[in-house]
């Protein structure tokens, strides 16, 4: 890598509407997090930022679902999504998030640059608006009954029923889900970014590039062949960071409710986060130098889902802006998938970072993404390779060398380091290996290929394992001391080079050997330092202790279980983008109940609809159900079903509708309602 002056890496912002999975810790956190603890044992001036991103229509979404506002939200996931990262040893130097007011100015002064520099163009259409709620609405806010199947909820993007796409215009009866009210088409007016024009700027930038990933290069040059699009940089939504008033106001157009696309203000937050990180430090200027001086070299480490914002949309956005560096690599990840299958959030298909912390150490993590690490294609995690990862390599191999050798010195020296004779053929091999492990190691984070480089780290660690059996000190303790003592103290001096060269990966191990040796961090701060070796014979270590406990079968076994469960809820969904995932708690909000059909009708003019009449125990109520196409009325007499009981009642055609009545839906269109098992009383909660 040239040697710029200062490094700045980032890692893409986590979405503040959910906790984080492997998948993510594998893609952009892990490896970015690796690099940065290199090069600062190297001491090059690096800073890593990172934050969360709190805006968008998916955080909305689910604030509403919640009844709570989108702050409530984000603080919420802001908080959980850190404490993660932090537990996990993915050390930011600074974690922000895009709700901040920093943001919002920082957002607003790059949309103002641009505009002056009359990079957007404007363009004006008719979208659905919302009378009522004086808004203008985003597909996933439309609602109405689905042309398809009936279903009387799908939303203008989508019917999550059946699993159509559709648009607004194909719903049947849309309303706003702010206000109810029906949507009515009104003119509006958005900046457009336009790429088709700067796209052969982008190509020359893109072909001067070095270096980069061969999948990586090759989703870009695909966007590029198919031709850039302009895009829309601003939307109309009341959540996010608002359009400048005066510039809403020259163009005529009215601000409220009109933010920067999620997409534009996001990758700012780089920026924004790196001037609350300044600001911090107490050198608020300082954020200058990492964003517009050339001797900065800009890093993104982001998943592949990512690659078009930040190797050709934000390089867009900088270029035109004028002031700062671009990129000098985006080592973007593949994706992980998870024993076999995609991992899927609605699915709960998914290994929670926040979970797994609960139940196994942070490094047999770290040490097993870091291994398979998806670097140019798609890796799986696996339960049982966890488990063989951190049994077989960490606590067989780096474990047992380890606590051989310092149980050894505890217990023949006295706990204190052994005056070393003669070196033989086998023990000078012990510094060569010692240098090549520092020099292959950083070759390969250097070129951003973490998986060799924690083999290469594994390597050293089975090479000492083989030295100490090679030497058998047990044997020559007795008939040759003076080679037992110096393969001791050669076996406590790899100890020490593991302590520095194993930092990037695995952190907290390295503590736990630093502690072993009785040594201050100054001793362990430099990557060089791996070659050297500050202790005197005599040095007193701590007492030993066990660094890696073996991973029992029945633990790994109880997560293989809980997958397989996640697994068989959804089988017949193969859309994950459908649903969001929810807490317990969120489940526990709707409130189901057995109910039983006491007389159910057509409903005039309604094909799809059936107008029926339950008990809920004591309680009667009237519920419309989409099922006519499905069942006749006078076979549902006397059914017991499951209603939704705390449901929002609604009108239909007129008819109110109190709860919603539970019904299976496959992709073909079927439906059957669903039913206890057994017979029970109507009034019975379903939990
Ligand atoms: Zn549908």
């Amino acid at each position: 890598m040239r040697n710029y002056k200062r490094i700045l890496v980032t890692s893409a912002l986590p979405y503040a509407n959910g906790p984080l999975h492997v998948g993510h810790i594998a893609g952009a956190y892990l490896p970015a997090d690796i690099f940065v603890r290199y090069c600062r044992l190297k001491k090059r001036d690096v800073v890593y930022i990172c934050g969360s991103d709190e805006n968008g229509v998916p955080i909305m979404l689910r604030a509403r679902a919640e009844g709570v506002s989108p702050q409530v939200v984000v603080d919420r996931f802001h908080k959980m999504i850190e404490e993660s990262f932090t537990k996990l040893g993915i050390h930011f130097d600074y974690y922000g998030r895009t709700s901040s007011e920093m943001h919002k100015e920082t957002s607003q002064e790059f949309f103002r640059n641009l505009n002056a520099k009359n990079q957007f163009i404007t363009k004006s259409e008719e979208q659905l608006y919302d009378p009522e709620a004086k808004l203008f609405l985003a597909d996933r806010f439309i609602f109405g009954e689905c042309p398809r199947c009936g279903y009387d909820h799908a939303y203008g993007d989508q019917c999550e029923k059946c699993g159509s796409t559709l648009s607004p215009a194909d719903l049947i009866n849309p309303r706003s889900s702010i206000t109810n009210a029906t949507p009515v088409k009104k003119e509006t007016t958005h900046w457009y970014l336009p790429l088709e024009k700067i796209q052969p700027e982008l190509e020359a930038w893109i072909n001067s590039r070095e270096n980069w990933r061969p999948n990586v290069m090759g989703q870009i040059k695909s966007w590029l062949d198919a031709g850039l699009r302009d895009r829309a940089v601003t939307r109309d939504l009341p959540w996010g960071v608002s359009i400048p008033e005066e510039i809403a106001e020259n163009a005529g157009v009215e601000s409220k409710g009109k933010v920067l696309y999620v997409w534009f203000d996001a990758p700012i937050g780089y920026i924004s986060a790196t001037k609350e990180w300044a600001q911090k430090i107490g050198d608020a200027e300082l954020w200058k130098t990492y964003w517009q001086d050339e001797e900065t070299m800009l890093v993104h480490f982001i998943g592949k889902d990512n690659i078009v914002f930040h190797c050709l949309i934000f390089p867009a956005m900088l270029m035109k802006h004028g002031n700062y560096v671009l990129p000098e690599n985006v080592p973007a990840n593949e994706f992980l998938n998870l024993e076999g299958q995609k991992l899927s959030t609605s699915r709960n298909y998914a290994v929670w970072l926040h979970e797994y912390l609960e139940k196994f150490e942070p490094d047999s993590l770290r040490y097993s993404l870091a291994c398979n690490m998806p670097e140019t294609k798609d890796a799986d995690f696996s339960w049982s390779e966890f488990q063989a990862r951190h049994n077989n390599e960490l606590a067989d191999i780096v474990g047992n060398f380890v606590n051989r050798t310092f149980t050894f010195i505890q217990k023949y020296y006295d706990g204190r380091l052994p005056q070393p004779d003669t070196f033989d053929a086998l023990d000078n091999e012990v510094l060569q290996q010692i240098k090549n492990a520092g020099e292959n190691i950083g070759t390969a984070i250097e070129a951003y290929q973490f998986k060799e480089a924690t083999r290469h780290f594994m390597d050293l660690a089975r090479f000492a394992n083989k030295y100490f059996n090679d030497k058998a000190p047990w044997k020559t303790r007795k008939d040759n001391p003076a080679v037992c003592a110096t393969s001791l103290h050669l076996c406590t001096r790899v100890a020490y080079a593991l302590a520095i060269l194993m930092q990037p990966v695995l952190p907290f191990t390295a503590k736990k050997i630093q502690n072993l040796l009785n040594l201050g961090d100054e001793h362990l701060a430099s990557w060089d330092n791996a070659q050297e070796f500050p202790l005197e014979p005599g040095h007193v270590f701590n007492q030993p202790e066990i660094i890696f406990t073996k991973i029992e079968d029945e633990r790994i076994q109880a997560e293989i279980d809980r997958l397989k469960t996640s697994n068989a809820e959804d089988k017949t969904e193969s859309d994950e983008s459908t649903f969001e995932q929810i807490t317990i708690d969120d489940f526990a909000r709707v409130q189901l109940r057995v109910a039983k059909i006491i007389n159910a009708e057509n409903l005039k003019g309604a094909k799809k609809l059936l107008k029926l009449q339950v008990a809920i125990g004591e309680e009667k109520r009237q519920v419309i159900a989409g099922i006519a196409q499905h069942y006749e009325p006078e076979e549902l007499i006397g059914k017991h079903v499951v209603v939704v009981a705390n449901l929002q009642p609604a009108k239909l055609r007129g008819e109110l509708s109190e709860g919603m009545i539970l019904a299976a839906v496959d992709k073909d269109g079927g439906l059957c309602l669903v039913a206890p098992e057994k017979k029970i009383a109507s009034g019975a909660v379903v939990r």
